[in-house]
C-alpha cells in the first residue's frame, strides 16, 4: 500500500500544473480555434472547397466530424501568445521562441483530445512547422 504513495502524490503534482489558468486557457482555446462544418470563407466557397491550391488548409476532420480554423483569432501569434503563457505556467521557464519545439512538452500541458487540434493548429497558423517528425518554430511577424 505504502508503495503507491508516492505515485498518487506524482498524480496530484501532475494535475495541479494542469489547473494553472494558463494552461487552462491553453486548452480552451485550441478547443475553440475550431469551428463546426467546412469552412464557408469565399475562396473556400468559391473553389467548392478545394483547398489543392492551398498552402495552409482550412477544412478538417476531427473525430470524423468536418471542422474549420477560425481565422480571427488563430493567427501564428495568436497562438504564440496562448502557448508563451501556458509554457511559462507549466515548465516554469522562458518559451525560446527560435529553432525546435519541444512538442513532446507542449503536449505534456494539453489535453490528450486536442492533441490532434494542437499539432493542425500549430501548422495551419503557420508557427510551426514538422520535419521528419520534429517541430521547429517560424519566426511570426507582428
Ligand atoms: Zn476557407
Amino acid at each position: 500500500m505504502s508503495a503507491e504513495e508516492p505515485l498518487i502524490a506524482d498524480l496530484f503534482e501532475v494535475d495541479k500544473r494542469l489547473t494553472l489558468k494558463p494552461v487552462v486557457d491553453f486548452n480552451s482555446y485550441l478547443r475553440n480555434a475550431f469551428g463546426d462544418g467546412p469552412c464557408r470563407c469565399h475562396r473556400c466557397v468559391e473553389g467548392a472547397g478545394d483547398e489543392s491550391s492551398y498552402s495552409h488548409r482550412h477544412t478538417f476532420e476531427f473525430d470524423g466530424r468536418q471542422t474549420h480554423r477560425r481565422f480571427a483569432n488563430t493567427a501564428g501569434s495568436d497562438v504564440l501568445q496562448v502557448l508563451k503563457k501556458a509554457w511559462l505556467s507549466y515548465t516554469k521557464a522562458e518559451l525560446q521562441l527560435i529553432g525546435e519545439l519541444d512538442i513532446a512538452a507542449v503536449k505534456g500541458f494539453t489535453d490528450t483530445e486536442q492533441h490532434p487540434r494542437l499539432l493542425v493548429l500549430l501548422a495551419a497558423s503557420g508557427l510551426a512547422r514538422e520535419v521528419d517528425g520534429r517541430w521547429h518554430l517560424v519566426a511570426q511577424a507582428d
